[in-house]
């Protein structure tokens, strides 16, 4: 009888075994019925379904705008030709050939020939480029020296043509434009997710030829004309010029087929150099702001404690997206309804639960970051923790990321899911929605995802053809994403999760603190700095468990910076990057304040 009555007392907690793979495929097909380009009329649709479903299944919405500088692009056009003198070419034939930028979708898949994206990249520069091309390896900077050192002052106004892989391509573009490069063009190369891997589409899941991967060049997050604050109506906004981390030459995205119309026999070189040809680049854009809406979905807590809990996936794409980021929006959309069921029938969580669906995280993770820039004292304060979802079935090779306090939720969760957590559960690198909470904000973040290799990266073909004929044909691998994503969730929605990890971060700190400098012939600052580094490590060995563990990162973030412990760079990171940009006895005299923060009783006061 008792039994009984605290069964009716405890209403169900949210059930993985709610989740529901049929009902996942259903979401999915829905949020890629149109393309979701951040501010765009079609995105409209996913965003009201977002809501709507958020709300269908008891959230509290709120959708918050933000106005962003991401130019559209109207126009493109890359010409062509060998460098023979003018009056040698045979006057019947174009100087100057137009190549045919399209991606050609197939009948098997009628959404791959959906009106979608033009080739582009997002925040590159608008104007004419032309020059010689220049074979430029993957564009690191490596590759740019060794070209410089070959062809002197010929690689000035050249074109740089560059291989996607290894390095963001932001960084490619810039490091063209420090090398005195004109422009751009980034193509995919059939080794890396083409031809070579296998049966290409419609028969496979690689890249075609004509294949094009988009995406943003800018170096940075966020809107970049309101760096530090959020881009709300009627924000302060600094001038295109003194933005930081824009590009400032056109590039464009191209196809393995139009990329080797410039290689000799159509064949990558073994090594940078000039090629045979000459390009112009010309780009358009309508430079407009746009208006981004990140959709928020709200199960509040019952503690009274204010503590909050954030899960979230971007819902923009560079065209339909089914991989990117449909199939993290369709995890967290599962994972709000089970949690939305089990909340209608009268459960409620200690901690309140936050379910993010950002917009412009393919322009630089722009609605996260406004949104983080915006709410950053209540985070800085409450936010226990976020998960970000990007990518989370496109293959059956499962991975995870989680700062060292979310390290241990994320193992429990493993394990009630049936899924060993990998062993190395490391601090992660850039190129999501997690950075903004992490870098400023102090925030402990986690992710996972299945993945494998396939070729529909930020192309038009990223369709729910490729998922439902051969990443995840029967949803299993979203089904998994989700409850894993349930179990999380539910561990740390409970105030008894605390977090641990001050004795992970600070053993991380002293790995990064210990590549600054050469140890000897130290000056008193940097002594200072060491010192404090090792009163910190006592203090957290002494005390590992402080009652709001998850405020460890709180000592680090300094308000016109950001963290002082971590920062990213492209798709890694950097410890210390304050120290690594700048020794100056200023800089680590407030890296060195920062650390003698760490683990002070005054931490715990605040309980
Ligand atoms: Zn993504």
């Amino acid at each position: 009888m008792f039994f009984l009555l605290a069964l009716l007392q405890s209403p169900l907690s949210p059930q993985a075994a709610d989740v529901s793979p049929a009902r996942m495929r259903e979401t999915l097909q829905e949020l890629c019925k149109q393309p979701r380009v951040a501010g765009s009329l079609e995105s409209h649709h996913a965003r009201d379904y977002v809501d709507a479903e958020f709300q269908r299944v008891g959230l509290v919405t709120h959708p918050v705008d933000y106005s962003v500088y991401a130019p559209r692009q109207i126009g493109q056009s890359l010409f062509w030709r060998n460098p023979l003198p003018e009056d040698v070419v045979i006057s019947s034939a174009p100087f100057w050939l137009e190549m045919d930028l399209s991606e050609v979708g197939f009948t098997e898949d009628p959404a791959s020939l959906q009106s979608q994206q033009p080739p582009m990249h997002g925040l590159t520069a608008s104007g004419t480029a032309e020059g010689p091309i220049v074979f430029a390896g993957f564009g690191t900077e490596k590759d740019f020296s060794q070209l410089r050192e070959d062809l002197g002052d010929e690689l000035e106004g050249s074109i740089a043509l560059i291989r996607y892989g290894k390095l963001y391509r932001g960084l490619k573009v810039a490091n063209a434009e420090a090398a005195g490069c004109a422009g751009v063009l980034i193509y995919t190369d059939p080794d890396d997710d083409g031809a070579s891997r296998g049966k290409v589409l419609p028969e496979g899941k690689w890249r075609p030829e004509t294949g094009i991967q988009r995406g943003s060049v800018f170096n940075g997050n966020g809107d970049p004309l309101t760096p530090g604050w959020a881009s709300t109506e009627g924000a302060q906004r600094i001038s295109v010029e003194e933005a930081v981390g824009l590009v400032g030459i056109p590039s464009l995205p191209i196809s393995w087929k139009n990329a080797k119309e410039f290689f000799e026999y159509g064949e990558r070189p073994n090594a940078v150099g000039k090629q045979h040809a000459l390009a112009r680049i010309q780009i358009q854009q309508n430079d407009a702001p746009v208006t981004i809406t990140n959709v928020f979905g709200v199960i509040p807590g019952m503690d009274g404690s204010g503590e909050i809990v954030l899960i979230g996936a971007h819902r923009d794409s560079w065209g339909l997206g089914a991989v990117d980021n449909g199939t993290g929006s369709t995890a967290l959309l599962e994972i709000a309804r089970v949690f939305g069921i089990a909340y209608t029938k009268g459960w409620k969580p200690d901690r309140t639960l936050v379910f993010c669906s950002w917009d412009g995280e393919e322009w630089g993770l722009m609605g996260s970051t406004e949104a983080v820039e915006e709410k950053r004292d209540g985070l800085r304060k409450n936010a226990v923790g976020y998960i970000n979802l990007d990518v989370v079935a496109s293959g059956g090779r499962f991975s995870a990321f989680a700062t060292p306090g979310l390290a241990d939720p994320m193992r429990v969760a493993c394990e009630k899911s049936g899924l060993s957590a990998p062993s190395n559960l490391g601090t992660p690198g850039g190129g999501s929605d997690h950075v903004p909470f992490l870098e400023w904000a102090g925030v402990e973040v986690a992710g996972f995802g299945f993945h494998g290799g396939q070729g529909t990266y930020h192309s038009q073909l990223d369709t729910p053809y490729v998922v439902e004929t051969f990443l995840d044909p029967d949803f299993e691998l979203h089904a998994k994403a989700a409850k894993l994503g349930v179990h999380l969730l539910l561990h740390l929605s409970s105030k008894e999760t605390k977090l641990h990890g001050a004795q992970e971060w600070m053993r991380r700190a002293r790995e990064g603190a210990a590549r600054l400098l050469p140890h000897k012939n130290q000056s008193l600052a940097w002594k200072g700095f060491f010192q404090a580094l090792k009163e910190a490590t006592k203090r957290t060995d002494q005390n590992p468990k402080p009652a709001k563990g998850f405020r460890f990162h709180q000592a680090f973030i300094a308000d016109d910076f950001g963290s002082l412990l971590w920062h990213t760079e492209g798709y890694g990171s950097l410890w210390f990057p304050r120290l690594t940009g700048d020794s100056s006895e200023a800089v680590i005299l407030e890296t060195t304040q920062a650390l003698q923060k760490v683990g002070l009783p005054s931490d715990a006061r605040e309980e």
